[in-house]
């Protein structure tokens, strides 16, 4: 069994990216720079973008962090939005979600300019990636998972994929990606699929994404299945475990990514590879090879 170590791989891809970043300073150029945009104090979303700000740092983006309080107006917000949209010293903008309840979140993703949307939730963008159009923004999850996927050289040309989940930021995009090049056959699960455990035993690749721990279980997935966990739930005692029954499936899949340290460092990883993404592409270069699939 394989343990899929996301802390490793992301860290490979970070050296990458600050020698690449190098050498865009040494040549004269600026470093590339993120502004993310925090809106009130969740704890999650705090820690969330401080690994964001921190991660940045590492590579020689520079980030510029704007933290704003719960109680401002969606208007507010768009018009910093607007602000950040029109500097050329920004290549990317990232607004950390959920909002608060007030603040209408899909107008917030589709205020920001397309060619600064690091998250890749435009619907520009997630009309280019359902439509092979070159030079979007692949969604930094499931970017992130492929690029593990490649990184430990796991077939997926052909492959039976499950993914369970169909949110925007996840399943859908992660879906899109394994059609792409009509790659891999790919079923959807989601709340309402009849029979979940018929689908995820027939899955070669199984992807995981709803937020509920130990949804899926040893007798749901077939012997020698490749298991990528992407749920994150924070247990009464304070453990974060997965959306798997991580002790029992480890002794059955062939492959499997440990939560934490499997699919976040990754998400994280392909935000740093989106922002350079976004740089280049300002700058004239051509997309940035991680992002192309
Ligand atoms: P979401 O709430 O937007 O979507 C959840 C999906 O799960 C929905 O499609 C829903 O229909 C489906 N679902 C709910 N109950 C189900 C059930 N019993 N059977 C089958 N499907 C069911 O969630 P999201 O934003 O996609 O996030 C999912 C999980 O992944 C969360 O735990 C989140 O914290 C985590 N997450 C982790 C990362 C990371 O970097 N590791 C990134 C994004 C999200």
């Amino acid at each position: 069994m394989i343990l899929l170590d996301g802390k490793a791989v992301a860290s490979e891809i970070k050296q990458l990216l600050k020698k690449e970043i190098n050498g865009y300073i040494k040549n004269g150029l600026r470093p590339p720079s993120l502004a993310v945009i925090l809106v009130g104090d969740d704890p999650a979303s705090n820690v969330y973008v401080k690994n964001k700000r921190e991660s940045s740092e590492e590579v020689g983006i520079n980030s510029l962090c704007l933290k704003l309080p719960s109680e401002t107006t969606e208007e507010e917000l768009l018009k910093l939005i607007e602000k950040l949209n029109n500097d050329d010293d920004i290549d990317g903008i990232l607004v950390q979600l959920p909002l608060p309840p007030h603040i209408h979140t899909q107008k917030v993703i589709e205020a920001i300019s397309p060619t600064k949307d690091v998250d890749g939730f435009h619907p520009l963008n997630m009309g280019k990636l359902a439509t092979n159009v070159k030079d979007g923004v692949i969604p930094c999850t499931p970017l992130g998972i492929w690029l593990m996927l490649k990184h430990y050289k796991i077939p997926t040309f052909k492959k039976d994929v499950v993914i369970v989940g169909a949110s925007n930021i996840v399943g859908k995009p992660m879906s899109l990606l394994f059609l792409k090049n009509e790659e891999a056959t790919v079923t959807v699960c989601h709340r309402n699929t009849r029979d979940l455990k018929s689908h995820t035993l027939a899955a070669e690749i199984l992807i995981v994404a709803v937020g509920k721990p130990k949804l899926i279980t040893a007798d749901m997935v077939q012997e020698g299945a490749v298991v990528i966990d992407v749920g994150i739930n924070k247990l009464e005692n304070g453990k974060l475990v997965g959306d798997t029954d991580f002790e029992k499936l480890k002794e059955k899949v062939s492959a499997i990514t440990p939560v934490p340290g499997g699919v976040g460092p990754m998400t994280v990883a392909s935000l740093l590879v989106n922002t350079v993404h976004l740089y280049r592409l300002r700058h004239g270069f051509p997309a940035h090879p991680l992002t192309e699939i």
